[in-house]
């Protein structure tokens, strides 16, 4: 049976015309059309098997680096972040987690098991799945990097394994097979390198010291480019503290635009564009988005 998501019955939450501002850390976006929280990976792969091929489909991790336009996203968001937190330790070097963990928690855990280097997790305030889409890295460690294999569900419902040659990985960038998203991974870490969570700390204190972390955010906007610091080059264009609407560009960290005062996405995307200019002008360096964008322009 085809059914579009308003007609199929499921035994998890659809909600209509949910607003993604509640969904993301900068809190601001305009409407999911339907937005799916599966009560179980059956209940998932029933509800995509039966779905209407030709509705959207966007996948949501918790939204830390997401920017959806105020025009909203068409078709169904799935949040399936509930049902697939599962992680557990597979051999001496090996963990497995489920794509709606957070990274904190794999983090934690992993130094718990003697997992190392896993404490770089800890500095990405997403999913485990986020990381794996992103390939998310922080002081140092990447995604991916520690990716043994995958599991992944398509928009048929049909679940695959997948190994890291399937994929093209770069940085903050992954390309794998087309209309699968990402439900579990395993994790090989290293023999001999114990991770600590000293060290954890440490470099979550280097993050608040050099972060606007009180603030709405999505992180790092840019990726840098080779040899250089987004945020250098955006700090010597006297980019500090500018102001587009309720989005500023913050003068902790001149790479993240905070939600300073009810921003909307257009605010933001809007600063973002005009930062992305100023420093293709005064530094001839044509940034690249770290953070995604999606969704339909207001109306
Ligand atoms: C304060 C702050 C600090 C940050 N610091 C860092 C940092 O140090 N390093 C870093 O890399 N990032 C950082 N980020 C950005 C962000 O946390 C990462 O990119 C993270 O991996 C996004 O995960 P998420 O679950 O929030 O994904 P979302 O923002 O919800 O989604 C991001 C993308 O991943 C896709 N996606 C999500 N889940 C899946 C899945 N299961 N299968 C397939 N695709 C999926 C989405 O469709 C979307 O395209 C920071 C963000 C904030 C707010």
């Amino acid at each position: 049976m085809i059914a579009t998501a308003a007609n199929m019955s499921v035994q998890g939450e659809l909600r209509y015309d949910e607003s993604m501002s509640r969904h993301t850390s900068w809190r601001a976006g305009g409407p999911a059309e339907t937005f799916f929280i599966p009560a179980s990976i059956d209940d998932l792969s029933t509800f995509l098997a039966e779905l209407d091929p030709n509705t959207p489909i966007f996948w949501h991790g918790v939204g830390s680096n997401l920017l959806v336009r105020d025009g909203g996203l068409p078709g169904v968001v799935i949040s399936a972040t509930k049902i697939l937190r599962q992680l557990e330790q597979v051999d001496r070097y090996t963990a497995r987690a489920g794509a709606g963990l957070p990274c904190t928690q794999l983090a934690r855990q992993c130094i718990r098991w003697e997992l190392g280097p896993s404490e770089f997790f800890a500095g990405i305030p997403g999913t485990v799945g986020g990381a794996l889409a992103m390939n998310a890295g922080a002081h140092g460690g990447e995604t991916w990097e520690r990716v043994a294999s995958v599991r992944t569900i398509d928009r048929g419902g049909e679940i695959h394994e997948r190994s890291p040659a399937e994929y093209s990985v770069g940085y903050r960038s992954v390309t794998g097979p087309p209309n699968e998203w990402f439900i579990e991974a395993t994790f090989q870490f290293e023999p001999g390198v114990v991770p600590s969570m000293d060290n954890m700390k440490s470099m979550l204190e280097r993050r608040k010291a050099t972060q606007p972390l009180g603030l709405p955010s999505c992180g790092s906007v840019f990726r840098n480019p080779p040899g250089d610091h987004s945020a250098r080059l955006i700090e010597a264009a006297g980019l500090k503290g500018y102001r587009i609407g309720g989005a500023e560009v913050s003068d902790k960290h001149a790479n993240f635009i905070i939600n300073r005062d009810a921003a909307t996405a257009t605010d933001i995307e809007e600063l973002i564009e005009h930062v992305r200019q100023t420093v293709l002008d005064v530094h001839g360096v044509e940034l690249q988005h770290e953070v995604r964008i999606v969704g339909e322009v207001p109306a």
